[in-house]
C-alpha cells in the first residue's frame, strides 16, 4: 500500500461508518427509499452528509445554495444543521425526484426553509445575481451536471460572501479523472474532461483557499478569500 493511502485498506469505510455515523432516522429512511431508484448512486453517502452538516455549523451558515437536489438527502443534511431562520435555494430540473425530497423535507419540518427552484441551475443562479444577492450566501454545494460545473463555480463565487464555502462534489469521478476507461464509459468524456480542467483551474485559483478531500467520490472545499 502506498504510504498515507488508507482508502486501499479493506473495510476501512465500514470502520468509519461504524465509529462515527450519526444518521438520523429520517435521513436513514430517505436513503433507503432512494436506494430503490436505479440512479441512487447519485446520492451522497451518509458520512459526507454528516461532514457537510458539520461544515455549515462551523461557518455559522444561514444562507445556502444546493445545485443538484435529486431526492433531497444532501439538502436535508444541510438544512437540519442550520437554525430556524436559515434559507436554502435548492436547484434542480426534475419534478419527479424532488417530489420525494419535498415529502421528507416536510416531514423533517425544514420545508419552509427551502426554496426549491425547478429550472436549469445556471438560470436560477443568474436570477439571484440579477436580484442583487451577490456576496450574500454562506455555503454552496455543487452536485449537478458535470459539464456545467465551471459555470456553477463562477456564479457561486459571485453569490458567496467573503469567507464563505463551496463544496464541489465528485471531483474524482470514481477515478475517471486519472483513467477514463475505469468505469467502462459510465461518464461521458465531456464530463471527465470538464472535471479535469476545473480541478486544475481551482488548484491555481488565487481567489480561494482550497482542500481536495479523498472521501466519498472526492470533494473540493473552496473558501472565498477575504481580500
Ligand atoms: N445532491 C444530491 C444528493 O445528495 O442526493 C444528488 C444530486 S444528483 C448527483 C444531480 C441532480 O442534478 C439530479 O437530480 C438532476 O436532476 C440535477 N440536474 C441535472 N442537470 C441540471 C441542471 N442543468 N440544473 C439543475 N439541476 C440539474
Ligand atoms: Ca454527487
Amino acid at each position: 500500500m502506498e504510504k498515507g493511502n488508507l482508502s486501499q485498506v479493506k473495510n476501512i469505510r465500514q470502520y468509519v461508518l461504524d465509529n462515527s455515523l450519526r444518521e438520523s432516522d429520517i435521513l436513514n429512511r430517505l436513503r433507503l427509499e432512494t436506494a430503490k431508484d436505479s440512479l441512487s448512486i447519485m446520492q451522497i453517502p451518509p458520512e459526507q452528509g454528516q461532514l457537510m452538516a458539520l461544515l455549515v455549523k462551523l461557518i455559522g451558515a444561514k444562507r445556502t445554495i444546493e445545485i443538484g437536489v435529486y431526492t433531497g438527502y444532501s439538502t436535508l443534511c444541510v438544512s437540519q444543521a442550520m437554525p430556524d431562520d436559515s434559507y436554502t435555494v435548492a436547484c434542480d430540473v426534475s419534478e419527479q425526484w424532488t417530489k420525494i425530497a419535498k415529502k421528507y423535507w416536510k416531514e423533517a419540518g425544514v420545508d419552509k426553509k427551502i426554496d426549491l427552484r425547478i429550472a436549469p441551475a445556471s438560470e436560477t443562479l443568474q436570477s439571484l445575481i440579477d436580484a442583487g444577492q451577490n456576496e450574500s450566501y454562506d455555503f454552496v454545494f455543487i452536485d449537478a451536471d458535470k459539464e456545467k460545473y465551471d459555470e456553477y463555480y463562477e456564479l457561486s463565487l459571485k453569490l458567496l460572501r467573503k469567507g464563505g464555502l463551496i463544496a464541489i462534489d465528485n471531483v474524482l469521478l470514481f477515478g475517471s479523472v486519472i483513467d477514463s476507461s475505469l468505469l467502462d464509459g459510465a461518464f461521458p468524456e465531456s464530463s471527465i474532461q470538464a472535471m479535469r480542467t476545473l480541478n486544475v483551474k481551482i488548484r491555481d485559483d488565487d481567489r480561494v483557499d482550497i482542500s481536495m478531500l479523498q472521501i466519498a467520490d472526492g470533494i473540493t472545499l473552496v473558501r472565498k478569500k477575504e481580500a
